[in-house]
């Protein structure tokens, strides 16, 4: 009989006790807008903000209603607006090209190299064809490029970078954590990320004036001051006036849950990285799967895997999926025609000019995605991987 895995791939832990009670006494005070506040309190959105600033180690932090809506707001306080041309991965989740999108931007796609990373040559060169002056960065499923390498051709080009941090965070490249490489930085607590709200996101940066444009725009009104961990009035002096108010707070309830979650956010990296080490050796042991190299200078989130089959066909591909779905196994495949749940190409971005990425689409054609949620013991780990080497051999054989 064939060995089966019965678990979710899309449940995660239960929140903590001490989230569960922070989350019942927002409840209970009523005052779940994060300006709405007793005269000497600070409020859990402030605090998270002051919290989440110090964990990362950058000067400032804003907490709004998604990761989505941090790359637009950050897009906008680098002056990104209609036609604006911003160099991105072709390799990203939709919410990166939408970001662009939402701003009236085009997205210039750079192509990525087989271990999933921005190709920096093809980038390099789309600085010069292009003329963007900003690059919004997609850390994709944890994988860094060599950000040294990338922030020396930013700089020398005067090419403003936004980081998506929405698989990275806690991730380090040679030992700072990414986030504190560019301009602004964008995280997402969204579900499946990792911390949990539900929907969340977290901007932070060095600027005290984008900070002040992104926090106007977040929807301050003129309550910026109540904020925890922003710059002083005075960086408000033109912003108050010229920012629109495009209301994305974060709100009470959200930041009291993400408090305690913050506090055990090095345990869970941990406990990743105990899964993701796990699955990468069984993957390596079948030999037509190919895994994702990780540098030396990287210190990973292992939140998700990928691995590729070089010489399979898009059938073969197919056959995988549907022989690790009969064994219980949800993987993810970049290479279909169609997007699916979470998973989409661009070419079916109609709202991205099209653009020819040749290697981005032989490397995405067999492409393979799993999410590992702690909610997975290293048990289940150790089967979901042998079931996909499994899935694998039967195709190939
Ligand atoms: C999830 C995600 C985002 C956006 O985060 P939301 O909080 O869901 O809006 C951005 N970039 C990447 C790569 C993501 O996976």
């Amino acid at each position: 009989m064939t060995r089966r895995f019965t678990g979710s791939f899309t449940q995660q832990e239960a929140l903590s006790k001490s989230a569960i009670a922070a989350a019942v006494a927002v409840l209970q005070s009523g005052r779940l807008h994060r300006y709405n506040l007793l005269p000497d309190e600070a409020g859990d959105v402030a605090q998270l903000e002051t919290e989440y600033r110090d964990w990362q180690g950058s000067k400032f932090c804003l907490a709004v209603t998604s990761g989505g809506q941090a790359l637009q707001i950050a897009l906008r306080a680098c002056g990104v607006g209609p036609g604006a041309k911003v160099l991105t991965n072709a390799y990203t989740l939709a919410p990166v090209p939408g970001a662009i999108r939402a701003v009236g931007g085009d997205a210039v796609l750079v192509e990525i190299d087989e271990n999933l990373r921005i190709d920096l040559d093809d980038l390099q060169s789309k600085i010069a064809s292009s003329g963007a002056r900003v690059l919004l960065l997609s850390h994709m499923r944890g994988h860094l490029c060599d950000m040294d390498r990338l922030m020396s051709t930013c700089d020398a080009e005067q090419v403003t970078v936004i980081e998506d941090c929405a698989h990275t965070m806690g991730a380090r490249w040679n030992g700072m954590r990414s986030g504190n490489f560019g301009k602004l930085a964008c995280f997402s607590t969204q579900t499946y990320k990792h911390m949990n709200s539900g929907e969340g996101g977290l901007l932070t940066t060095d600027d005290p004036d984008l900070t002040a444009r992104a926090t106007v725009l977040s929807g301050s009104y003129m309550l910026y001051e109540r904020h925890g961990a922003g710059p002083a009035p005075e960086a408000f002096a033109d912003a108050r006036y010229d920012m629109p108010n495009c209301s994305a707070r974060m709100d009470a309830l959200r930041a009291a849950i993400l408090r305690p979650q913050l506090a055990d956010l090095d345990r869970n990296i941990a406990r990743w990285n105990a899964r993701y080490a796990l699955v990468e050796k069984r993957l390596e042991a079948q030999d037509r799967v190919a895994t994702i190299n990780l540098p030396a200078a990287e210190t990973h989130v292992g939140s998700s895997i990928q691995f590729r089959l070089p010489d399979f066909t898009p059938d073969a591909c197919r056959a995988v999926l549907e022989a690790a779905a009969s064994r219980g196994v949800e993987l993810k495949w970049f290479g279909a025609q169609e997007p699916a749940g979470f998973t989409s190409a661009h070419p079916s971005w109609r709202y991205v000019p099209a653009q020819s990425l040749p290697e981005t689409d032989r490397i995405m054609a067999t492409l393979f995605d799993m999410r590992l949620p702690l909610s997975f013991s290293l048990d289940d780990c150790s089967l979901i991987a042998d079931l996909i080497c499994a899935a694998v051999g039967e195709v190939a054989s």
